[in-house]
């Protein structure tokens, strides 16, 4: 293969990235970034890699979550918190059902550009270029407003600045210690979640009270009182990830500074594109979709050029087949794998897959098919004896109506009372954590 450098995705093809109309423009800002500090640290990225490997192996389990959009008008201290308060639950769901370790990733400090499945929209006869995530234009139906702007990339460096700082604080700061297992539970709008998720936190408190007394706790107080929290986006925006990336002195080689994970699209995995290109000399771990029209031969080149090493936690594959399409994708593919021997952690997004208009013409996502497609993908790991590593989800600690069903019904109706996504449809707090007890009861059969 020919020599990477953090500029070599520039000579291959690319698609599904802003045409910059001002270069002058563009170059200023690509100079300035480059000299900002970047957002996440090459041990932080090693020592996820690792984890991720741990749960290649069954030893850990990987929960991915956040918006499908960041967008700067709905930045706030706030909406992080709640994102990072219903992963905390979700990921003490997991880690006390599946017994083991759970890595937690947002898609969070950084997850602003997307993939759009036409160039142009229409809207009562007026053809517009598509939004592209705030890091490139805005949402507003006008022209200025679908003028790709390089400068909104330093508008997101600083957002994701700002909430990577937080996350940190949260994570190490007191408000993730599991004595706090009890006050997580406030804000639950549904009943029947809470008092499930209340009665497993009793057990951990009364776990954690005898480990006091019996004078366990104090080993093991730092592991208790803080968290690993990591942060993931898709790598799409190839002028801001270069202009991120740094050279790291511990290893000699190069980090995607934006990022602990940086993951490929469905869209943009084609295996001589510029994406592969730029992921495929990064040190981070990378995440590589697998929609239904992934072959075996994208997949072995792939794996070939993204892995070439076969190191374990290097490379997560997260299938998005959509519900009722699993068994007829996944265990072609996980043939691929095991026919090059390849290591790889399994991840299930549920939501890429299961995406559809509602009669009130909002896009939306049933919660049932959502909940489909996870064990569809539980039930193909163990008729192959494959490990299911992981879960991707779109999801947000607000209480909002963008996914239909879930125990706390909405419906299609409802769709329109608190539907604030940029993007696409995400669970809500109390789908996201019946979502996590469902995935507990998979892991644990
Ligand atoms: C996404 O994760 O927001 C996304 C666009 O996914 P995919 O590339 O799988 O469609
Ligand atoms: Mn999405």
């Amino acid at each position: 293969m020919s020599e990477w450098q953090k500029t070599t995705w520039r000579e291959k093809p690319r698609v599904q990235m802003p045409d910059y109309t001002d270069e002058t423009a563009l170059n200023a800002v690509e100079a300035q970034l480059s000299k900002y500090p970047p957002l996440v640290f090459a041990g932080e990225a090693r020592t996820l890699k690792k984890a991720l490997g741990a749960a290649s192996r069954g030893e850990a389990f990987l929960l991915q979550g956040g918006d499908c959009a960041e967008a700067f008008e709905q930045f706030s201290a706030n909406a992080i918190r709640d994102t990072f308060k219903v992963m905390l639950q979700m990921a003490m769901v997991l880690t006390y059902g599946a017994k083991v370790p759970v890595i937690k990733v947002g898609r969070m400090a950084g997850q602003f550009a997307k993939p759009r499945s036409a160039p142009t929209e229409t809207v009562d006869g007026v053809e517009l270029p598509s939004y592209r995530g705030d890091i490139i234009n805005e949402l507003d139906f006008t022209p200025e407003a679908r003028i790709p702007d390089p400068k909104k990339m330093l508008q997101a460096y600083t957002q994701a600045a700002a909430t990577l700082n937080l996350l940190r604080a949260f994570s190490t700061g007191g408000y993730a210690d599991i004595h706090q297992v009890h006050a997580w539970t406030l804000g639950f709008t549904d009943q029947d979640e809470a008092s499930k998720y209340r009665d497993m936190a009793n057990r951990i408190s009364d776990t954690l009270d005898f480990m006091k007394a019996a004078g366990l706790e104090s080993a093991s107080n730092h592991n208790l009182q803080t968290v690993d929290f990591y942060t993931s986006h898709e790598s799409l925006l190839l002028e801001y990830e270069e202009a991120l990336c740094r050279l790291d002195s511990t290893s000699g080689k190069w980090l995607a500074g934006s990022g602990h994970m940086i993951w490929i699209g469905d869209r943009t995995r084609q295996p001589d594109g510029a994406h592969v290109e730029f992921a495929r000399g990064v040190l981070n771990p990378i995440g590589l979709k697998c929609g239904p029209t992934m072959t075996s031969e994208d997949l072995k080149a792939l794996m070939a050029k993204l892995n070439p090493e076969n190191e374990a936690g290097r490379l997560t594959l997260i299938a998005r087949f959509g519900a009722g399409k699993v068994s007829e994708n996944l265990p072609r593919l996980i043939k691929t794998v095991r026919d090059e021997g390849a290591q790889v952690t399994w991840v299930c997004d549920p939501m890429h897959g299961n995406t559809i208009k509602s009669a009130s013409g909002y896009k939306t996502r049933p919660f049932d098919a959502v909940l489909r497609e996870v064990k569809e993908f539980f039930a193909v790991h163990k008729s192959e004896g494959t490990i299911p590593g992981g879960v991707h989800f779109e999801m947000t600690g607000q209480d909002v109506t963008e996914c239909t069903g879930g125990v706390h019904a909405v419906s299609d109706e409802n769709l329109s009372d608190r539907y604030h996504t940029a993007c696409d449809p995400r669970l809500n707090a109390s789908q996201s954590l019946e979502l996590a007890f469902l995935v507990a009861e998979e892991l644990t059969n």
